[in-house]
């Protein structure tokens, strides 16, 4: 068997020149955790042109969610950004990835931190009901340049607390605290900064950040996550993985040429 599956386009949504989202088809035999990522791409001159993406749906949706960057010359995006329903894409079979709540210590408070398309991961997360069983706030950051880039704000604000199966724990545990550094918006700044600062615990209601109750899961630009993750140094957290479960796991959203 293929280590790909075709997958048909069924919707494709652009939310600013610079991102847009689309839906599949999932093949039944692809199996994958909430958080995790896959390859992903075209046919290009019979061969497939793939990328690593993290799945937006969680792990029990029947079809396929992606968020895209748009790199006007990226061999990949300037391609796929042109997208329409019934096109095929090809997918990796195998899902991999360290957003997984297993990579951390038990904690109470559960963060998940992300700049851009970093977010991707998260959303299949915050519709995880095994992800709310294990905390008592799960607290979904979101930085982005432009109020326009926040994507899925309304669905976090107003689908997933009606959703008929976990809005009650929507409700109760998750606290959704998007930020903009580039445009006036209700929150200002970058990730590291407010929450070095405080501001952060302080704008939602949280006690400072602690290494005993406070769980970290990273993805989004390399400087928010080179900048979090001295922020956790200096508190003296370790990072987890697979064999050592600690207080922060990292995901890159991306890789700089
Ligand atoms: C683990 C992992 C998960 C990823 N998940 C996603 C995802 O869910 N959505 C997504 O759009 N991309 C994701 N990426 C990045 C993705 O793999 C590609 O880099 C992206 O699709 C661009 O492909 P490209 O061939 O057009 O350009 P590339 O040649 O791959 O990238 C060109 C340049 O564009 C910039 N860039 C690439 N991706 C991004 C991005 N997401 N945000 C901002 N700048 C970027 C970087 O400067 C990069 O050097 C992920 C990468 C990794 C390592």
């Amino acid at each position: 068997m293929s280590n790909l599956f075709d997958a048909q386009v069924l919707d494709v949504r652009h939310w600013t020149d610079r991102q847009f989202s689309f839906t599949c088809t999932r093949d039944p035999g692809f199996r994958f955790q909430s958080g995790q990522f896959t390859m992903l791409g075209l046919m290009v001159d019979g061969k497939p042109l793939l990328r690593a993406y993290s799945v937006v749906s969680p792990h029990w949706e029947e079809t396929l969610e992606f968020l895209s960057i748009k790199v006007p010359d990226g061999p990949l995006t300037s391609r796929l950004q042109h997208i329409r329903p019934g096109d095929t894409l090809q997918i990796g079979r195998k899902a991999s990835g360290t957003l997984l709540t297993q990579n951390l210590l038990p904690g109470r408070h559960l963060y998940l931190l992300a700049t851009g398309t970093g977010v991707a991961p998260f959303m299949a997360m915050v519709r995880d009901p095994e992800v709310y069983e294990q905390y008592e706030k799960v607290i979904l950051v979101h930085g982005c340049r432009q109020v326009a880039e926040l994507a899925y704000e309304e669905v976090i604000t107003r689908e997933l607390p009606d959703n008929e199966y976990f809005g009650d724990e929507v409700r109760d545990k998750l606290i959704y605290y998007p930020t903009v550094t580039r445009e006036p918006f209700r929150n200002q700044g970058r990730i590291p900064t407010l929450m070095q600062s405080g501001k952060l615990a302080q704008d939602i209601g949280l006690p400072p950040l602690c290494v005993a109750n406070d769980r970290f899961m990273l993805c989004g630009s390399p400087e928010m996550l080179r900048d979090t993750r001295a922020l956790f140094d200096d508190m003296g957290m370790a990072e987890g993985n697979m064999s050592h479960p600690g207080h922060f796991v990292i995901e890159r959203a991306f890789v700089e040429k």
